[in-house]
């Protein structure tokens, strides 16, 4: 088969590296790409927003099945463009990707369906809202309905706190995205993200991760992309999977199917395991980065076949294998990164590294100039590892990591902590 993957980042680098793995796959090509993706398809410069664009290529190299990687244009209802014209493509329709883009219409689903969530209200004027918030105490969090590139949600610990971001999200500073804001009760316990495989009327689970959103080792500094990952986490126990599918996910697949729009596609589902059971926080419509890393070296499976499955609405007796091994990776960025930073810095050591047993280096923000491979983003390197347990998947990952040399770039020395002492502290 031909097939096309659209994105750029280390998630698509890992599902690129998996999917050239698939014995179906003749030819693999990736729009954009990066200097690692090209290691495993060869990278097109299409301007993915131009649908037309990516259209007008999957014909003339004949496209069996397209992959897209990022939200924004699934949002922008890609996958409906590329259905009507005859090509097979693996994502939500515009309407479902709703589930992301827009805050309001996920809690109205949940609330519709009895979906364990945070209680909410909608706002379309400041007003209302800060009497809301008044009323209700903090701290309490403020969220831009749409799609504002992880600016849109404010945790405030305090009411003051939550009235200036209330005026921010109004004041237009996040564009259309703050036109309406959703308020909610702050929950309280361990977060964690579940991935599953959709069709439409079946849902099947990918696996968990845990990320590291900060910057900085003990989990400070500023929020970022995400700093590192790593899979199973401890607090995703059977149990609480077998919960999250039958509370949060079955009622949504329902839900989406008897509003007329069923959910075909990868659901992330972002949960907080309160002690009253895991909530639901947000869904995004797409795999996660960097979470897809991990989960892409735990998957035994051939990951093309489950995707078409998902397409075509045959998940109900599809069955999907792992490996039983941890997985861990580490973010190196650029130093400045969440703010400015350098580019077309020069990164050294990769060959080596990648050589680190149990290693896989996904490249995010990199680009080939000749033989060399130079940073050209913020997140920069995946240096993912498997391992029996977290620790040993994260003592692999730093070995290669201490064998990158790229003096402008950092990464966290603490991925894994938590999971780490929980397996020190069972261990007998
Ligand atoms: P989101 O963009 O919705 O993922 O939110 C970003 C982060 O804000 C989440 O990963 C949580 O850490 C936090 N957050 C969002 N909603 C809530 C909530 N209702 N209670 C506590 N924390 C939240």
């Amino acid at each position: 088969m031909n097939v096309l993957l659209l994105g750029s980042g280390g998630r698509e680098h890992a599902l690129a590296w998996k999917l050239a793995a698939s014995p179906l796959t003749d030819q693999l090509w990736c729009a954009p790409g990066n200097a690692g993706i090209a290691q495993e398809a060869v990278c097109v410069p299409l301007d993915i927003a131009d649908h037309r664009a990516v259209i007008d290529f999957c014909k003339a190299n004949k496209i069996d099945f397209l992959v897209v990687g990022p939200e924004a244009p699934l949002c922008a209802g890609i996958v409906d463009d590329l259905e009507a014209s005859g090509i097979k493509a693996f994502g939500p329709s515009k309407v479902a990707a709703q589930l992301e883009g827009s805050k309001g219409f996920t809690k109205d689903l949940c609330r519709e369906f009895n979906i364990p969530t945070a209680a909410y209200e909608r706002f379309t004027a400041a007003a209302p809202a800060k009497d809301y918030v008044r009323k209700q105490g903090a701290p309490i969090v403020v969220k831009a309905d749409g799609l504002a590139a992880g600016k849109g949600v404010v945790v405030a610990q305090t009411i003051d706190e939550a009235l200036a971001a209330i005026d921010m999200m109004f004041g237009g500073s996040l564009g259309a995205a703050g036109a309406e804001v959703v308020i909610e009760e702050c929950l309280i316990g361990e977060e964690a993200s579940f991935f599953v495989l959709c069709d439409g009327a079946h849902a099947i689970p990918l696996g968990s991760a845990q990320d590291h959103k900060r910057a900085f080792d003990g989990d400070k500094g500023p929020n970022t992309g995400g700093m590192g990952a790593y899979s199973p986490p401890p607090v995703m126990t059977d149990a609480i999977s077998a919960r999250v599918m039958s509370d949060i996910i079955n009622p949504t697949m329902a839900g989406m199917a008897k509003r007329g729009h069923p959910y075909k596609g990868v659901l992330f589902a972002g949960l907080m395991i309160t002690a009253q059971g895991p909530k639901l926080i947000e869904y995004n419509v797409r795999f996660g980065d960097p979470e897809t890393q991990v989960l892409m070296l735990r998957m035994m499976s051939d990951l093309l076949p489950a995707l078409i499955a998902a397409r075509d609405g045959e998940l109900a007796h599809f069955d999907v294998r792992w490996y039983g091994e941890a997985a861990l990776t580490v973010v190196m960025a650029a130093n400045g990164y969440p703010g400015s930073y350098e580019k077309n810095t020069v990164i050294e050591g990769l060959a080596e590294a990648a050589q680190t047993e149990g290693v896989e280096i996904f490249h995010a923000g990199t680009r080939a100039d000749g033989d060399r491979i130079l940073a050209i983003g913020g997140r920069v390197l995946n240096v993912t590892a498997r391992g029996k347990n977290v620790a040993e998947a994260q003592a692999r990952a730093y070995r290669a990591v201490d064998k990158i040399r790229w003096p402008q770039g950092f990464c966290r020395r603490d991925i894994g902590w938590q999971a780490v002492a929980r397996e020190q502290a069972s261990r007998p």
